[in-house]
C-alpha cells in the first residue's frame, strides 16, 4: 500500500482530528492515522473546557459528548481563602468527544486508518514520506504536508528534525482518578488547590465533576516522581473525602513551556506536540484545536503556492506566535516566578483577590489583575526576572 495525500494528520487526538475535519472540509485529500485501537480511550484529561472556548471553535455544543455542565471554578489557595470564576464550562466526556471530531473529520471527506502508528519521516521528492505500522504490515505513505498532532510524547517532530525538547523541570506530571463519593453528589463548581501544602514547586490539585457523584480528582507536579505525586494525591484525597470509591486511575504529562519553531519541510506541529498548552493553567484542549485549525489552513495555502518547505509554512510561525505564542511565553514567565512562591505569599494573593470579577477574562489579564492588586508583586517578579 504506498499512497499519496495532501495531508496525512497523525494522531486523532482533539487537535488532529480537528486539523482533518479544517482541511478536508477546505478541499484537500486527507488521511488521518490513529495508532490506538479506539478513539479518545487513551485520553488522560481533567476533560474541562471553558464553554465560551469551546463554543467559538465547534459553534453549539452537543450535549452527547459532555458529562456535565458547571456554573465556575472556585480556586484555594493554603489558607483556605478562595478566589471564584463565575465562567460555564463543560466537563467532556472525552472519548465521547474525541469520536465525534473523528467522525466531523470523516463527514468532512478525511479518511481515517486506526491502529496505524506512524514511525518514520523522511523527505522524498518535495514530498513527506511516513513509514506506518498498521496491524502488523509495515507500508509507507506519501503527503505534502504532515500534520502531526501526536500528543506530549511526539515522535514526528523530533524525526522530522524539530526540536521539540523543553527542560524536565517544565514538564507538568499528573495523576488523576476517576472518584465516586456522595459528597460530590451536589457540586456544580470545579475546585483546583493551589500551594506548596498540596504540590510543593508548583501546580495544582483539581475536582472536577462530571454529575452523578462522579468527578475527576488529579494533580499535576513539575519534574516530581510518579510514586511522590501518588502520595500528595492520596493524601489530598483523605483529607476531603470521608467515604470515596475510586473508579479509575490515570496518568499523563502535561508539556508547560513552549519550544520555538513548530514547522520544517513537509510538516507542521498541532496541540502538545507543538507544546501548544496554556502554561498558567496547563489545560490544551482549545489550543489544539486551535492549532488544529491554522495548521490545516497553512497547509492548503502552502499546497496552493506549490511550496510545502519549511519555507512555504513560514506562514504558520507567525499565526502561532500572533494567536498564542506571545500570550504563552509572558505566561510562563510569570508561571515559573509563581511556583516558587511560599504559602504565605499565595495567602496574600488569595486575600488581594477577593471581590474581582474575573469573569470572561483572559489568563494574561488574569495575571495583570493580580500584579495591580498586590504592589509588592511586580517587585518581586523584576527582580526575579533579572536574576533569571
Ligand atoms: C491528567 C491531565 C489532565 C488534563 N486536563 C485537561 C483539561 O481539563 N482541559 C484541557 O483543556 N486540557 C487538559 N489536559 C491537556 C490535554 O489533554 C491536551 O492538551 C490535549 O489532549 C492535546 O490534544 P492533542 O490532540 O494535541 O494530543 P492528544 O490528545 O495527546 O492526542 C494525540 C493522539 O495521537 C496518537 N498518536 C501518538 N503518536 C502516534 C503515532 N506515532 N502514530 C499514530 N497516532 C499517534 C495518540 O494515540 C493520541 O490519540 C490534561 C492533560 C493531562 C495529562
Amino acid at each position: 500500500m504506498e499512497k499519496e495525500y495532501d495531508v496525512i494528520v497523525v494522531g486523532a487526538g482533539p487537535g488532529g482530528s480537528w486539523a482533518a475535519k479544517i482541511a478536508a472540509e477546505i478541499g484537500l485529500n486527507v488521511l488521518l492515522v490513529e495508532q490506538q485501537r479506539s478513539i479518545g480511550y487513551s485520553s488522560n484529561c481533567a476533560e474541562g473546557v471553558g464553554q465560551r472556548h469551546i463554543e467559538e471553535i465547534l459553534g453549539p455544543v452537543d450535549k452527547k459528548y459532555v458529562s456535565t455542565e458547571i456554573k465556575g471554578l472556585d480556586v484555594f489557595f493554603p489558607d483556605g481563602t478562595n478566589a471564584s470564576v463565575n465562567d460555564r464550562a463543560y466537563i467532556l466526556d472525552r472519548p465521547l468527544f474525541e469520536r465525534h471530531l473523528a467522525t466531523r473529520a470523516m463527514d468532512a471527506g478525511a479518511d481515517i486508518l486506526m491502529r496505524a502508528k506512524a514511525k518514520g519521516f523522511a523527505k522524498e521528492n518535495g514530498k513527506a514520506k511516513l513509514e506506518i505500522l498498521h496491524s502488523g504490515e509495515k507500508f509507507s505513505l506519501f503527503a505534502n504536508v504532515v500534520i502531526a498532532a501526536d500528543g506530549p510524547n511526539s515522535n514526528i517532530g523530533r524525526l522530522a528534525g524539530i526540536n521539540v525538547g523543553i527542560d524536565n523541570a517544565d514538564w507538568i506530571y499528573c495523576q488523576q482518578y476517576l472518584l465516586y463519593s456522595l459528597e460530590l453528589k451536589d457540586l456544580d463548581r470545579a475546585k483546583i488547590y493551589i500551594g506548596n501544602k498540596y504540590t510543593p514547586g508548583g501546580g495544582y490539585v483539581w475536582i472536577f465533576p462530571k454529575g452523578n457523584g462522579l468527578a475527576n480528582v488529579g494533580i499535576g507536579m513539575f519534574d516530581a516522581d510518579r510514586s511522590i505525586i501518588a502520595g500528595y494525591l492520596d493524601k489530598f484525597v483523605n483529607a476531603n473525602f470521608s467515604k470515596y470509591g475510586i473508579m479509575g486511575i490515570s496518568a499523563g504529562k502535561i508539556p508547560g513551556a513552549s519550544i520555538k519553531a513548530h514547522s520544517a519541510d513537509n510538516i507542521l506541529l498541532v496541540g502538545d506536540a507543538a507544546r501548544e498548552v496554556n502554561p498558567l493553567t496547563g489545560g490544551g484542549i482549545r489550543y489544539a484545536m486551535l492549532s488544529g485549525n491554522f495548521a490545516a489552513r497553512t497547509a492548503y495555502n502552502a499546497i496552493k503556492n506549490g511550496d510545502t518547505s519549511a519555507e512555504g509554512l513560514r506562514e504558520y510561525e507567525k499565526i502561532l506566535w500572533e494567536k498564542t505564542g506571545k500570550e504563552f511565553d509572558k505566561l510562563y514567565k510569570f508561571t515559573k516566578f509563581a511556583r516558587a512562591l511560599e504559602d504565605e505569599k499565595l495567602n496574600k494573593l488569595g486575600r488581594s483577590l477577593q471581590g474581582i470579577d474575573f469573569s470572561g477574562i483572559s489568563s494574561f489579564s488574569f495575571v495583570a489583575k493580580l500584579l495591580y492588586a498586590n504592589p509588592w508583586l511586580p517587585f518581586e517578579y523584576a527582580t526575579y526576572k533579572i536574576k533569571n
